[in-house]
């Protein structure tokens, strides 16, 4: 038992994080879900979750008793609110009693609840209660009212809600309404303020009234450079011992070709979270499969190594809605992240015979030995899905996709790869991946070639399934690799055209040995394929109706359209021989 407990993480949180937090029956099967994997915290992650819910009710003329509910405050400020924002009016206490509803069923299932956020936000109207707030037409990160509001809201909102364990937060990104990294304001106040020192003042503004509420602040160290690290690592290090870290298991952003987060276990004596994704934003949306079972675990037994206490598996991703890995075969993630959890030892079979058991691919009186060759099938065609998956979408680990999405344009794909999404910051080893020389390039287009053969042998194989499986369940999965299959066809291609445009205008070797040549008419062969994709893509758009939608998102012809003419336009322009 004290072995088991040692190969397990306390803390065990699934995350919604497209407005399915707040769909309520979505929320109802995602806690059942959660019932059956051991999960024990449900986080809903809304950048305006807690704006939405509170009023709150001083800067409308009420600062009410501890005791009152959002219904008194409402009865003392209705006329204000109806006044100066009548959409803001009803929509707080109709979700509270939402939230409220949610945090019963919660209960009942003993599963604790968190709302992640960003801040700073705030509602429009405190713009117009206090108009010193902007200066020259920009919103001044540094005004003291903040660190005032941000008090206000927190105590407001664990008065109404002191079922809710407790708020996660992330201060350093630009993706938060007002922050100290993205401000435009010129004013000499904001001119004379460390980074360092809002981030502190932002952070305690925040643990004042959520510690005295008994509560947890969960302080996620996410930011997307080493000197935005550097920033909030020490504000971090200096918080109250009981702020929760909450850290993502690669650096900047969820690529799984990325080192391990070198951060985990350097947060002095503060709890650790690790965070998880498992639909897949960065990795192929559960349309190129990615069955991520072994890097969990590599990555869990990395955390559990360096003291981590917590596990977040992120279902879907703000930007995608109606999109979660629910509704893919990466749903494989959810079982293998909740299994590893709550047990770092437990073997990859009975992951995956827990998985096919639970979803009913198992038709009734199938024998054990029938369901464990069924069993071993599977896992051959699941295992290897990430591997191909990281020479599809990835070039030697080097991130060339916009969110699993292709690039639009030559500049975009470079700029993504190079810049956005750099690995060479954190991986020094991939510095040279994307020079335009022969040697680079070769192995390069051999990675490419090698991820569709390996995704067709993964089509093979799921085309002859065992007897011990429900033909309705492998057929499903025979059509999820035919789409696997035709992404990572227009990928290829499509990432050809551009390592091909690259060498052939950049490139600084000799233009006259023959080899440039060859990559010219290589390069022309690859853009009539690309051609030859939208075309497809059309048709396909046309002529099927595959759920989820968001096949056809990935699989967007005009995309394809914008991206060979942009290359057109660029090879014109010259630079070649
Ligand atoms: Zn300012």
């Amino acid at each position: 038992m004290e072995n088991k407990r040692n190969m397990s993480f306390d803390v065990r949180a699934v995350e919604l994080h497209s407005p399915y937090a707040w769909d309520y029956n979505w929320i109802m099967m995602t806690m059942d879900f959660m019932v059956k994997a051991e999960m024990n915290t449900l986080i809903l992650h809304r950048n305006d979750y807690v704006d939405l819910i509170i009023y709150p009710g001083r800067y409308f003329g009420y600062d009410g008793e501890a005791s009152d509910t959002i219904f008194d405050t409402y009865s003392q400020i209705f006329r204000k609110l109806y006044k100066y924002t009548p959409t803001r009016r009803s929509g707080p206490y109709q979700r509270r009693a939402f939230l409220k509803r949610v945090l019963v069923e919660a209960k009942r299932r003993s599963i604790d609840v968190y709302i992640q956020n960003k801040e700073l936000f705030f509602p429009d109207i405190i713009l117009e209660f206090y108009p010193e707030l902007v200066q020259n037409g920009h919103i001044c990160a540094s005004h003291p009212f903040w660190q005032e509001f941000l008090q206000i809201k927190y105590r407001d909102f664990f008065r109404e809600f002191p079922e809710i364990s407790g708020i996660i937060t992330a201060p350093a990104t630009g993706e938060s309404r007002v922050s100290i990294k993205s401000n435009r304001c010129q004013c000499s106040r904001c001119q004379s303020t460390k980074k360092e020192e809002w981030f502190d003042h932002i952070l305690r503004a925040m643990y004042q009234p959520i510690h005295a509420a008994g509560k947890k602040l969960v302080v996620r160290d996410f930011v997307f450079d080493p000197e935005a690290h550097k920033e909030i690592a020490g504000v971090m290090a200096q918080l109250p011992e009981d702020v929760i870290i909450s850290l993502k298991n690669t650096p900047h952003d969820y690529y799984p070709t990325f080192p391990n987060n070198s951060r985990i276990g350097q947060v002095g004596q503060h709890p650790q979270w690790v965070e998880f994704d498992a639909m897949g934003q960065y990795f192929g949306w559960g349309i190129a499969i990615a069955d991520l079972t072994e890097d969990y675990r590599q990555r869990m037994e990395y955390a559990k190594a360096h003291g981590v206490e917590g596990i977040i598996i992120r279902t879907d991703w703000e930007s995608l809605d109606g999109h979660t890995a629910f509704g893919t075969p990466n749903r494989i993630n959810l079982y293998a992240g909740s299994m590893l959890a709550a047990d770092l030892t437990i073997p990859d079979e009975q992951i995956y015979m827990h998985f096919l058991e639970t979803e009913g691919w198992f038709p009734e009186n199938r024998k054990g030995n029938e369901r464990k060759e069924a069993m071993m099938w599977f896992r051959r065609i699941m295992g290897k899905t990430w591997e191909a998956v990281s020479h599809m979408l990835f070039i030697q680990g080097c991130v060339i996709s916009d969110s699993s999405l292709m690039p639009v344009s030559y500049e975009h794909g470079f700029w993504l790869a190079e810049e956005k999404n750099s690995i060479k910051d954190w991986d020094i080893s991939k510095r040279d991946v994307l020079l335009p020389e022969k040697k680079q390039l070769e192995v390069n287009l051999a990675e490419k070639e090698l991820a569709v053969k390996q995704i067709a042998a993964l089509k093979q194989a799921g085309s002859n399934p065992p007897e011990g499986l429900c033909k309705v369940k492998t057929t499903w999965l025979q059509e999820r690799l035919h789409l696997f299959e035709l992404y990572g066809g227009v990928y290829k291609t499509a990432v050809n055209c551009l390592l091909l445009s690259q060498y052939l205008t950049e490139t600084k070797e000799d233009r006259e040995t023959g080899y440039y040549d060859e990559k010219q008419r290589q390069w022309q062969s690859e853009m009539k394929a690309l051609q030859k994709w939208e075309k497809t893509l059309r048709t396909l758009g046309e002529e099927t109706d595959y759920t989820p939608h968001i096949i056809y998102t990935l699989l967007d012809p005009d995309r394809v359209s914008c991206l060979y003419h942009k290359l057109l336009e660029k090879a014109e322009q010259g630079g070649g021989k």
